[in-house]
């Protein structure tokens, strides 16, 4: 039966933990390759146009794979983002799959609470997180068996322990994410070497790039996530994208 076919369970339940052992120490260009090679379209990275995603693209092209990118259009996003997608269009001839929030639920949440809900509190700011990224990530996700995603461990204390292969319990959906064990110097040294087009963003000082009213420039030496809901604790600071 081909992958087109297969729910996620019947795809990856095919991997044995000695498969799942020898992922983990594969480097980041041999993960994305394998992860391609083994899902076909049932795979596709998840970007939010950040540094890293960039470099999760620029890597899927270095192997000759069609591969798909969906990104999550929040409608809060900054303008600076709309024109990456275009010179990663262009650059890579790869269509973005563009996906937004359902209208019916955007709108008698703005309507209750505000526009700047985000400010009000962490539930209303959970919430709106929800609305605009979760519940269209869910959607995109029950059409695949496997999604690669830029996430790195030094990111931010919630992301320490991020491995660079896992099932999800619920879906038994395998997440990838093949920059784990990278330093931000090392993704910011792939972008400059290979001329990876990227947010002017970063150029301004923000080390990742998000919704435009919930993500700001950070100052020399603090934490790279600090720019993130900056009014919120650490701990805090997912928005539910990436739960484990
Ligand atoms: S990051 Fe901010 S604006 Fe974007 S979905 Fe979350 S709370 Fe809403």
């Amino acid at each position: 039966m081909s992958s087109e076919t297969t729910g996620p369970k019947s795809q990856v339940a095919s991997l044995t933990a000695d498969d799942y052992a020898r992922l983990e120490t594969l480097d980041a260009e041999a993960l994305v390759r394998f992860g391609l090679e083994r899902f076909g379209q049932r795979i596709a990275i998840a970007s939010s146009f950040g540094l890293e995603d960039v470099v999760l693209i620029d890597l899927a092209a270095r192997t000759g794979i069609p591969f798909r990118v969906f990104t999550l259009d929040t409608g809060r996003l900054n303008q600076e983002t709309y024109d990456l997608i275009d010179r990663v269009r262009n650059r890579y001839g790869v269509d973005i799959e563009i996906l937004f929030p359902d209208p019916t639920e955007v709108e008698p949440m703005v309507r209750a609470h505000g526009p700047n809900l985000f400010y009000d509190s962490i539930e209303l700011r959970k919430r709106c997180c929800h609305v605009r990224k979760v519940a269209p990530l869910q959607r995109v996700l029950s059409t695949l068996n496997a999604w690669m995603t830029g996430l790195r461990r030094d990111q931010n204390t919630t992301r320490t322990l991020v491995p660079k292969v896992e099932v999800e319990e619920l879906t038994g959906r395998l997440k990838l994410s093949p920059l784990a064990d990278w330093t931000w110097d090392a993704v910011r040294a792939w972008v400059r070497e290979n001329r990876v087009p990227y947010s002017v963003l970063h150029d301004r000082g923000y080390p990742s790039v998000g919704c435009g009213p919930c993500t700001r420039a950070v100052s020399e030496g603090e934490d790279l996530r600090a720019g993130r809901w900056w009014w919120e604790n650490p701990e805090t600071k997912e928005c539910g994208l990436h739960v484990r």
